[in-house]
């Protein structure tokens, strides 16, 4: 009775200490999205140093952690309802940020685009319909990708080489295509599901609790609660000693560390 009340107690406490290590290993990496602190493959490139960016593939998952800065991305717009305003108020507070459009879109509103640029904003790919890219055949991501290129080129003559797959889908196949192309495929670690509709506080604590030195900040322009939660974001990210860059500076700033 004894040695099976003890082996009782031993089974509950190393249950017990498995629970708390699993909870203990999420707390210190829920500065990255849970699908990929769940994916094996992801912690196969952590062990290779490849998990921030990975030159075979031209994927971009985090930015340098030994550096104070982290990256804004605002995607799906441009939208004429909240677009002009989150790129004014940016501005007005001096913060760089990187907006993926939709090309379509982008054919429908230049007006807002070309506010954007104005502005002095990194435009970039967010392909030009919003298709999911992992469900389509290279010649059709190619296409998707072109096609928004041409659309931002034709409203502000400049080029676009980072793309952001729509729902931040992709597999090796979007990969390859995009590289090929000449693109890195940007993809993000804090997010908000502000595209849901969520209130501006909880958009802005989620993110303030989730970002970290390095962070890719995934935020979408066609929501009110974004508008509302941004100057909240990032005050409180500068009051942590954070500066803004853009996705191609925090690029910029991977490449420098790179031992040549
Ligand atoms: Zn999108």
């Amino acid at each position: 009775m004894m040695i099976r009340n003890r082996r009782r107690i031993a089974v509950g406490a190393a249950a017990l200490v498995f629970v708390g290590g699993v909870l203990s290993f999420w707390n210190r990496h829920r500065t990255i999205p849970i699908e990929r602190a769940l994916n094996p493959a992801y912690w196969v490139r952590h062990a290779r140093g490849l998990d921030r960016y990975d030159p075979q593939t031209a994927l971009l998952e985090h930015g340098d952690p030994n550096l104070p800065e982290v990256a804004l991305t605002i995607d799906d717009g441009p939208d004429p309802r909240y677009g002009p305003q989150i790129a004014q108020m940016l501005h007005d507070k001096g913060v760089a940020a990187t907006f993926f459009v939709v090309g379509i879109r982008v054919k429908q509103y230049p007006e807002v685009i070309k506010k954007i640029d104005s502005l002095g904003f990194e435009i970039q790919n967010h392909t030009y319909d919003h298709q999911r890219l992992d469900t389509l055949k290279p010649h059709e991501i190619a296409n998707e990708i072109r096609f928004c290129a041409a659309n931002v080129e034709k409203v502000t003559g400049k080029k676009t080489n980072l793309l952001r797959p729509p729902g931040v889908q992709y597999n090796d196949q979007t990969l390859a295509t995009a590289k090929a192309l000449g693109y890195v495929t940007v993809s993000w670690t804090c997010g908000a599901r502000d595209y849901d509709q969520q209130p501006a506080s909880y958009i802005a604590q989620r993110i303030l609790d989730r970002t970290e030195a390095g962070s890719i900040i995934i935020l979408h322009q066609d929501t009110p609660g974004t508008l509302a939660a941004l100057p909240q974001i990032i005050d409180g990210l500068r009051a942590r000693g954070y500066r803004f860059v853009t996705v191609s500076q925090m690029l910029e700033h991977l490449h420098a560390q790179r031992p040549a």
